[in-house]
C-alpha cells in the first residue's frame, strides 16, 4: 500500500513515525443533509424562481407538476423537489 505524501509530511512535522492512514486516503466529511432540510430550504424559493430552475414534468388541464433535482455538494445525495401549480382558467 502506498502512503499519501501528506501523511509522510505529517509524520515528520509532528514526530509521529507510526502515524498511518487508512486504505482510503480521501477524507469524507460527514454530511448532515436530509430530505427534510433540503425541502425546507427550497420552500424559501419563490414560485417564479422555482419555475425557472425546475423542469415541467407533467401537465394536465388543471395543474402543472414541476420537478427539480438537487444534488448535495457535500455527500452527493440526490433529492427531488416537486411543486404543483393549478392552472387558472379565466
Ligand atoms: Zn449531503
Amino acid at each position: 500500500m502506498s502512503v499519501c505524501p501528506s501523511v509522510i509530511a505529517f509524520r515528520v512535522e509532528f514526530d509521529l513515525p507510526l502515524l498511518m492512514s487508512g486504505p482510503n486516503l480521501t477524507i469524507q466529511p460527514g454530511c448532515i443533509c436530509s430530505e427534510e432540510k433540503v425541502k425546507k430550504e427550497y420552500e424559501k424559493v419563490s414560485d417564479e424562481e422555482f419555475k425557472q430552475i425546475a423542469r415541467l414534468v407533467n401537465k394536465n388541464s388543471t395543474e402543472e407538476l414541476y420537478c427539480y433535482k438537487f444534488r448535495c455538494h457535500c455527500c452527493g445525495e440526490l433529492y427531488t423537489i416537486e411543486r404543483r401549480y393549478s392552472i387558472e382558467h379565466p
